[in-house]
């Protein structure tokens, strides 16, 4: 591929200082070359050359958590009980065709490079969403989950989880990683979340887990009550044991925090169970729309934050968020912890990738880095200072054009 050449009316490196009328190089080999003032940038004669006066360019975004496979079914479950959200999603699930996942999951990807999204950590059990991000070049982590609550079944979903992990590796990609997901304290039990985790460890696979989500969540772990107490006492699956933890303290009971691992939601979190998530080095997918959109309140993002917690954003499925919208998290996120701007557009850029634990390719616009970058409508501001507060208020529609390795992957009003 050609080198690109681009130039934008503000360039956002995130690490380092915003560049008015800025440049950044791409080499041929996907990775970026050279940032900064027009004169100091090398102008090979082969480049492909881009103007953006009207766009601010920065790094591509870092959603940290999507359910890419779900892409379409926007709007079909509603309701706030959220063990019956639960399981009408699981119902939509068991009526999709193998090809029908994997075309979501390529319109899903789509919708990411609109968005100005260019590496995603996935969560999903069909197998479909690695091979639509590895063919479309994003980066990234695909988390392969495994379910399994009745503690007989821990064997045999484990074993169902490493044929489907040997299946898949062969998409996984210098930029794309195969991850394993247990998926949630409510679908899971003890033993498996133990086997599970003693292995990821063992193969070096990253991890992921939605935790301490819901109070039907807590109620379970803690007093063996609420709505998935209910539903495993009528399925006959034992309740977890011993009861009066926190959904952190049972998971750290097990073995499964760690620096390889990323507990997505996290709201249902007292102080201790922050101290226990820092000491254990695991990262933090942080969905405040999602959170909000299912009532379970907030996440204590400022108190991870200040335990130097590595916190990205995600925004979950579809199903909870309608639109994926990276930088609306971040406006939600940065009221939450209260926030500049400019930190707010860090957390979903170099931040996410530190939470995938990629931040040496990706993240912020510095040489060596991939050349993974979106131009984002700004209007060139005559005061010198860089446009944080109008990038943090833009959305998807904003988006003028996406690369992922300099490759242009989304154009706004026509194909690439
Ligand atoms: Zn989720």
């Amino acid at each position: 591929m050609p080198a690109r050449r681009l130039t934008a009316g503000w360039v956002i490196p995130i690490e380092g200082r915003p560049i008015e009328r800025g440049v950044m190089l791409v080499g041929e080999d996907g990775r970026i070359r050279a940032v900064g003032p027009d004169a100091s940038v090398p102008r090979p004669p082969e480049a492909l050359v881009e103007n953006y006066d009207d766009g601010a360019l920065l790094p591509g975004l870092v959603n940290t958590h999507t359910h890419l496979e779900l892409t379409g079914l926007e709007g079909q479950v509603s309701g706030t009980d959220f063990a019956a959200w639960i399981r009408s999603v699981r119902e939509l699930k068991a009526a999709r065709s193998p090809e029908q996942f994997l075309a979501a999951a390529r319109r899903g990807v789509a919708s990411c490079f609109a968005a100005g999204v260019t590496a995603v950590a996935d969560t999903g059990d069909s197998g479909t969403a690695i091979r639509a991000l590895a063919e479309a070049g994003v980066a990234g982590v695909a988390y392969h989950e495994v379910f399994g609550p009745h503690p007989d079944q821990a064997c045999d979903s484990l074993r169902g989880l490493q044929q489907s992990v040997a299946e898949l590796a062969r998409y996984a990609t210098e930029r794309l990683r195969l991850g394993v997901s247990p998926h949630a304290p409510y679908t899971v039990s003890g033993p498996l979340y133990a086997a599970t985790s003693r292995w990821a460890r063992a193969e070096a696979l990253p991890l992921a887990v939605h935790l301490a989500e819901s109070r039907a969540e807590s109620q379970l772990l803690g007093r063996g009550a609420g709505a998935f107490a209910d539903a495993w006492r009528e399925r006959k699956i034992p309740l977890p044991s011993p009861l009066g933890r926190t959904p952190v303290e049972w998971l750290d009971d097990h073995g499964v925090l760690g620096e390889g691992t990323l507990c997505i939601h996290l709201v249902q979190a007292g102080r201790d169970d922050l101290d226990r998530i820092a000491r254990s080095g695991s990262a933090v997918a942080h969905c405040p729309l999602s959170n909000r959109a299912h009532q379970h309140g907030d996440a204590p993002v400022a108190g991870l934050l200040s335990r130097g917690v590595r916190v990205g954003l995600g925004t979950d499925s579809v199903l909870s968020v309608g639109r994926l919208d990276l930088v609306a998290e971040a406006r939600a996120a940065g009221r939450l912890a209260g926030l500049d701007a400019e930190r707010g557009l860090a957390l979903c850029t170099l931040e996410g990738a530190r939470a995938l634990g990629l931040e040496a390719q990706i993240g912020s616009l510095v040489p060596g880095k991939w050349g993974d970058c979106t131009v984002i409508r700004c209007a060139a501001g005559s005061d010198g200072r860089p446009p944080y507060q109008e990038l943090l208020a833009s959305g998807p529609d904003d988006v003028l054009a996406t690369f992922v390795g300099g490759r242009d992957v989304y154009r706004a009003g026509g194909p690439v």
